[in-house]
């Protein structure tokens, strides 16, 4: 899928493929200067957008693949933050705790059960308290089989539904995390900081924070939060930062928890359209 960037030499705006690492090296196809681009967003963030954007498209069969996706790399994103904060409050360096994670995690990313399995114990341990919507029903596993390997066709409101559910649960799991969610973001921000210095001297460097249905565009002209009101904003999200090799800070918090039954529909009809547009490459600044 491609996504619209700017040139920070020439100010070229063009589109270019979505990599899965969300480091770009690329070349201006107008003034062929060199620069890398870096975008800023979870796997968890950006399979739930692509799974909007099939939704809004008319693709409800194709959107479930993608919110479930999302909602799997969601329980990973919980159970990285929550035993790198555990590491951080023993002392260890985040590059000890990110080595040792890494060697478990190999141990469960190819069974999503074993994965399911480690996310229950990590879940009570951190909370105090059972997963209770870990349950087949909880997690709309029945609905997400009869589609994915069924091949059942869903009607939209019943994929509406099936997203509305997993965006609260993984809602839910982004308010409890809290501040922990930055252990996993640094883990990113670790791996952009080591792609940074290996670009060759004079190669600039742009950081772009994109909008998505778990992320609010997050400043305004004035400087004040966006509330999620109905006004429309000229700037729909953060300007792109260019660099030469130091890394900007991020953006945090960059979750902001809706927890009521609604929320899905709400951050459809704020962010739909903007996310939706994003994959085609059409938004622009
Ligand atoms: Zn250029």
């Amino acid at each position: 899928m491609n996504i619209p960037t700017t040139c920070p030499r020439c100010q070229h705006a063009f589109q270019t493929e979505y990599l899965d690492s969300g480091i770009h090296e690329l070349t201006c196809p107008a003034c062929q200067g060199r620069f890398a681009l870096f975008i800023r967003k979870h796997r968890f963030e950006t399979l739930f957008d692509l799974g909007t954007r099939a939704l809004l498209d008319g693709y409800a069969r194709e959107a479930v693949v993608n919110f479930a996706a999302a909602l799997e790399r969601c329980l990973e994103f919980y159970l990285r933050s929550a035993l790198l904060e555990r590491f951080a409050a023993q002392g260890h360096t985040l590059e000890d705790a990110a080595g040792e994670l890494e060697a478990t995690w190999k141990l469960l990313v190819s069974q999503s059960e074993r994965q399911l399995g480690a996310f229950a114990a990590v879940y009570l341990a951190r909370e105090g308290r059972a997963p209770d919507f870990l349950t087949p029903q909880g997690l709309g596993a029945e609905f997400r089989n009869r589609v994915i390997h069924r091949g059942y066709l869903p009607r939209e409101q019943e994929v509406q539904d099936y997203a509305a559910g997993l965006f609260a649960l993984m809602n839910r799991l982004l308010g409890d995390l809290g501040d922990a969610a930055l252990q996993a973001t640094l883990t990113q921000e670790r791996e952009y900081a080591a792609a940074l210095a290996r670009l060759d001297e004079g190669v600039p460097a742009v950081f772009e924070e994109h909008p998505g249905m778990f992320r609010t565009p997050r400043i305004v002209s004035d400087g004040s939060e966006s509330d999620g009101s109905e006004s429309e904003q000229d700037t729909p999200w953060p300007a792109p930062v260019t660099v030469s090799h130091q890394l900007p800070a991020p953006a945090l918090p960059n979750t902001r928890p809706l927890n009521d039954a609604a929320a899905f529909q709400t951050a459809l009809r704020e962010r739909g359209t903007l996310v939706s547009e994003l994959f085609r490459g059409k938004a622009g600044r």
